[in-house]
């Protein structure tokens, strides 16, 4: 492709995308093919001569469209949204176009400069504590992992990073609801996954403090190290808070590193209504939320907040000399901030969605989430045979279909039929959990186009799901 086609081409694929977003809504929202379908019409070999783009784009309607389950079609409720918007688009394009490889200052000045400048822009749209300081990770799973990584070398004082563990016995803690990146995150830092204590949690799923001291204090007893305490704000099956006041105090007073999960829940922190499950927050060791969940940021941009660098860097830092440079200063090499060397310049499109939005069109693209929340939360408090299981929280909804001459394992089939059935259909894609035994169906409404038509689609569609489904 020589770049008189490139140009031509890069015109075409603008406007496929374009139209794409703009006719989403054709689309069946998860996608409907069977295993192997789409590998089976790939051909087994490369081509051996240059082939066009028009028939690239050709092969990507026909053949892997039918395949793709459409994240940014309204009636995507399931999970949590992995948002787009334009401007992040346009800051991808771009990115890609640049195509630097950010790994440290002078791999590219502006990216690490404008990436501590947006790090600073969310501390003060989220009213974050000043003293902190902020990186962007590829995901919350990798931030998680730098966070357990950074407790385990600041407990042992570096050791483990040079010796490996010998007699340590470290410890983390998480309550039952956490997301499984921790589970990950302990076994990938050798901590192993005996040695991660789930914590009881109480009737709204969220953390018993009490019981997290005395499991510390106990391991403390038996001659255990505790390494990190892992809380949870919006827990991803029922957007739980874990009380972050309480569960802070307890690791100040224990001295135990104290890492706070907010991958989906956080962005919802520009707004004042929403900061009262913060407090505690100022006394954490590292925090985490994903701007590509909630915030209109293409996935990846994960946005990770350390109180003490240095304890960052003791555990990342690394200098061969082929990476030795002459720059002196006020310098970020973001390298030693986590664990891959190289890096996308993932800056530009935050600092585009935030130009493009302003905090008071974000602020209020939420907040139109969080009522249409509100909103299916009353439909299903209001309808004689749906319940909710928890009470709503900002816009994920956790309910069932409920009958009273039913046991918990008949109404766990017919709910499960009811999602599944609304799937296939192709109208709208949910995702369900499971609450104290309980299946129960899950809408998150909040994918960045969501508006209340779309929601009052899919509760049509899901009450008229439940009266023909039969058991
Ligand atoms: C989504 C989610 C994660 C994982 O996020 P990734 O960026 O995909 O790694 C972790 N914790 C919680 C609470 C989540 O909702």
């Amino acid at each position: 492709m020589d770049k008189k086609t490139f140009r031509e081409n890069a015109h075409k694929a603008v406007d496929w995308v374009a139209d794409y977003l703009e006719n989403i809504e054709q689309f069946p929202v998860k996608s409907q093919v069977a295993p192997r379908e789409i590998f089976d019409q790939i051909p087994d070999s490369p081509p051996n001569n240059q082939e066009e783009f028009d028939a690239f784009l050709e092969d990507l309607d026909e053949k892997i469209m039918p395949g793709i389950t459409h994240w940014q079609h309204p009636n995507f409720h399931a999970y949590f949204p992995g948002n787009s918007s334009y401007p992040s688009i346009l800051g991808e394009i771009i990115t890609s176009g640049i195509a630097a490889q950010c790994m440290i200052w002078e791999t590219s000045p502006a990216a690490a400069e404008l990436e501590e400048k947006m790090m600073e822009w969310l501390k003060e749209l989220m009213d974050l504590p000043a003293n902190w300081h902020g990186v962007i990770q590829d995901t919350a799973s990798t931030a998680t992992l730098a966070a357990i990584l950074s407790a385990r070398e600041k407990v042992s004082n570096q050791e483990i990073n040079r010796l490996g563990f010998r007699s340590q016995q470290l410890r983390v803690y998480c309550s039952s609801e956490t997301h499984s990146s921790i589970d990950k995150a302990v076994k990938i830092a050798g901590i192993g996954s005996e040695n991660l204590i789930k914590i009881d949690v109480n009737e709204r799923m969220a953390m018993e403090p009490e019981s997290l001291k005395a499991a510390i204090l106990k391991d403390i007893a038996n001659g255990r190290t505790p390494c990190c305490v892992v809380a949870t704000l919006g827990t991803t099956s029922t957007l739980a808070f874990d009380p972050l006041d309480e569960i802070s105090r307890i690791c100040e007073e224990l001295g135990v590193w104290l890492h706070v999960d907010a991958a989906y829940a956080g962005s919802a922190f520009i707004l004042p209504e929403y900061r009262h499950l913060k407090p505690g927050l100022e006394r954490a060791n590292s925090y985490v939320f994903n701007p590509h969940k909630w915030l209109m940021v293409n996935f990846d941009c994960s946005a990770y907040f350390v109180k003490d660098k240095t304890a960052l860097l003791n555990t990342f830092s690394i200098l061969p000399e082929y990476l030795k440079t002459q720059t002196h200063g006020n310098i970020n090499n973001y390298r030693d901030w986590g664990i891959p060397l190289g890096r996308r310049f993932r800056a530009l499109k935050l600092w585009f969605v935030l130009r493009s939005y302003g905090s008071e069109g974000l602020k209020s693209l939420l907040r139109k989430h969080c009522e249409l929340g509100k909103w299916l939360e009353t439909q299903i408090d209001d309808h004689p045979n749906f319940e909710l299981i928890t009470p709503a929280a900002m816009n994920v909804v956790v309910f069932r279909w409920r009958q009273d001459d039913k046991s918990t394992d008949q109404l766990n089939i017919i709910n499960s039929d009811i999602l599944h059935t609304v799937n296939a259909s192709g109208k709208a894609f949910l995702s369900h959990t499971k609450v104290k035994g309980k299946y129960a169906m899950r809408l998150v409404a909040g994918q960045t186009n969501v508006q209340l038509t779309h929601i009052q689609k899919v509760w049509k569609l899901i009450k008229e799901t439940a009266q023909n489904v039969k058991i």
